[in-house]
């Protein structure tokens, strides 16, 4: 691996080593946490419409199971690689652990451009990755979620496979399904709702007002999309938003409702007029008081972090910032609510719609938010509060508490045989 590269493994590894030195680990435990548990490569032949027959790569990375059951999102895109899929499965872990619910890590994902496929197409891919990885998930096992272009729908073909195959229904194996067969009222919004949840409490901590700061978000997808919304219904002022074909900015405030309809019509926010349009790195430069990067990893790299202007960054997206990015940030006194505790609110709905399925007892959306509230406050004053303990940032201390609990649960249970 170059030293250089922007290698998400070579990221993920040096973050571990890091905080590692900080809490004395265990040499034999920090071992056990560089290495994924399992790691599975399938191909995926899929009969494409017009006849063909083209053959699919895809991955399942399950980090560690410690705490409970793999858990984690599949991700379909052209960029997957198992590096990729290893550090986001590792990333899981950790988020996991610093929000306290009962999972491991795991991360999938198929090599492929969705907007090329059929929906055909994306049915027949999706049901036989499933059926390549099937001994190796279930909800005792591994259960996956949306990650980057896959939706309910996606999940309902998972469910669908994975019941096929037991002869029996079993919602437990997946989350992120639609409501009609066991998903959890929330869900959909959840990660965006959680986001949101974490600007409120940086605002408390740091004294400011949410309601009259300028919001900047990379990414127009189920996160930053519905965050635009969720914070628009709060009536605070989105002044630019970007996807992967550019950006748009007007200073006196967007309004999603009208961002989202010309996305369904042209394919991009870019289809939105009423606004200048920017690059993507012009986003992430504009003057503003909270950035929210929900799009892919590597976007604040060592080569524009000196160019944002931001007061507080908020990681929707997991591993936007890169570490060295991250130094910068932390020099520059900017605020950075790290990806594996600000983004946590999918996996903790996940976790409420898993708890459901399996209870066959289902809650009402009220009752999913105020659980969500509760547990991401709950986890963010945790983490700042350790951080000024520290006097660390936000990072290192959400890494530090995640890491312990994790090392805490490999100790008590011991090393097999
Ligand atoms: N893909 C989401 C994430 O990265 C959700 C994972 C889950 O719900 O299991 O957090």
């Amino acid at each position: 691996m170059k030293r250089n590269s922007l290698n998400p493994w070579r990221m993920a590894l040096e973050q571990l080593d890091s905080v590692a030195g900080r809490i004395g680990l265990d040499p034999g435990i920090h071992k056990i946490l560089q290495h994924p548990k399992r790691q599975l490569i399938v191909s995926i032949p899929v009969r494409m419409d017009n006849g063909d027959t083209q053959v699919f790569t895809g991955f399942r990375v399950q980090h560690n199971v410690t705490r409970g059951p793999a858990k984690g999102g599949i991700r379909y895109h052209p960029d997957v690689t198992l590096d990729e899929m290893k550090a986001l499965a590792m990333l899981m872990t950790w988020k996991c652990a610093v929000v306290g619910i009962p999972y491991g890590g795991a991360k999938g994902g198929i090599i492929c451009d969705p907007p090329e496929l059929s929906s055909g197409e994306v049915e027949r891919l999706t049901r036989r990755y499933v059926s390549e990885i099937i001994s190796f998930i279930g909800p005792e096992k591994d259960i996956p979620a949306p990650d980057v272009n896959t939706n309910p729908q996606i999940m309902a073909w998972i469910m669908d496979t994975f019941s096929m195959d037991r002869g029996y229904s079993v919602p437990g194996v997946v989350t992120g399904k639609p409501t009609s067969i066991g998903g959890s009222l929330g869900r959909n919004t959840a990660t965006a709702r959680g986001v949101m949840y974490c600007i409120f409490n940086i605002a408390k901590k740091l004294g400011f007002d949410p309601l009259t700061q300028g919001y900047v978000i990379q990414g127009y997808g189920n996160v930053g999309g519905n965050l635009a919304h969720l914070l628009n219904q709060q009536g605070c002022k989105i002044i630019a938003v970007g996807d992967a074909e550019g950006g748009i900015y007007n200073k006196k405030g967007l309004e999603p409702d009208k961002v989202s309809e010309a996305m369904r019509e042209s394919g991009s926010v870019i289809g939105f007029t009423d606004a200048e349009r920017i690059t993507n790195q012009e986003l992430l430069a504009l003057d503003c008081d909270v950035l929210v990067p929900a799009a892919l990893e590597n976007q604040i790299t060592e080569q524009n972090a000196d160019k944002v202007k931001t007061k507080v960054i908020v990681e929707a997206a997991n591993g936007p910032t890169t570490p060295e990015a991250s130094g910068i940030l932390e020099d520059r006194g900017i605020f950075v609510v790290p990806d594996i505790l600000a983004n946590a609110g999918g996996a903790i709905v996940s976790y409420f719609e898993w708890v459901q399925g399996i209870q066959f007892y289902f809650w009402s959306e009220r009752e999913v938010n105020l659980k969500l509230r509760d547990i991401m406050t709950h986890a963010f004053e945790t983490v700042f509060n350790l951080s000024s303990e520290h006097k660390v940032s936000m990072r290192t201390a959400a890494y530090m508490l995640a890491v312990e609990k994790v090392a805490e649960a490999i100790k008590v249970r011991g090393l097999y045989p």
